[in-house]
């Protein structure tokens, strides 16, 4: 079973449909008991759309917030 720490380190890929489905599927079945990440999933899936759409905008102030916080609490794992 992967980590939490592996499973976020992947997440962007994951995202993106980069990953071999070996580790896709490594990914998939830790968010399905792991209430934590599934959380970073659907944020981290919110900001890339979001980026991908305002990519000519700034960030927002709330965005950016939550961005840092997220990756603070990745920190302290
Ligand atoms: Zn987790």
């Amino acid at each position: 079973m992967i980590s939490c720490a592996e499973a976020v380190e992947q997440l962007w890929e994951y995202l993106d449909g980069a990953l071999i489905e070996q580790d896709r599927a490594a990914i998939e079945e830790h968010l399905s008991f792991c209430r934590r990440c599934c959380g970073e999933v659907e944020f981290a899936d919110e900001l890339r759309v979001f980026l991908a759409r305002e990519a000519s905008e700034e960030i927002p102030d709330e965005v950016r917030a939550r961005l840092i916080t997220t990756l603070d609490g990745l920190g302290t794992v």
